[in-house]
């Protein structure tokens, strides 16, 4: 038996449209719906389609979220006990982020860190 966390809620629509009344019961109704009424502006000069607010995601997109989050959470760990390292004294920015190229899936997370904590 799969845990029913990550389960899409049976008998709720997946989502509806922000800009008319279209409720929409599967993930392909509501592109099919975007693609339309973006087809629709595309040849009344327009641009943009109606756009759906999802309410019922399926489960690969909750899943995807779920481990997105624990990945996001795991960089922001990895990134605080480097900060750690750098705040008590014991390497300076320059050396912690020369280490890094060797962990090129941890260097991006460490330098978006340090563009939004040093600035
Ligand atoms: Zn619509």
């Amino acid at each position: 038996m799969t845990n029913p966390r990550f389960d899409q809620v049976q008998g709720e629509p997946y989502g509806a449209c922000r800009d008319c009344d279209g409720v929409f019961s599967t993930k392909e109704e509501a592109h099919q719906h975007m693609s339309q009424t973006h087809e629709l502006a595309r040849q009344a000069g327009g641009n943009a389609g109606h756009s759906v607010s999802i309410r019922n995601p399926e489960r690969p997109e909750r899943i995807r979220r779920g481990i997105g989050s624990i990945v996001s959470d795991v960089m922001n760990d990895f990134c605080n006990q480097v900060d750690d390292l750098i705040n008590d004294g014991h390497v300076t920015e320059e050396e912690a982020t020369e280490a890094m190229r060797f962990y090129p899936d941890f260097q991006e997370a460490w330098e978006n860190w340090l563009a939004e904590s040093r600035s």
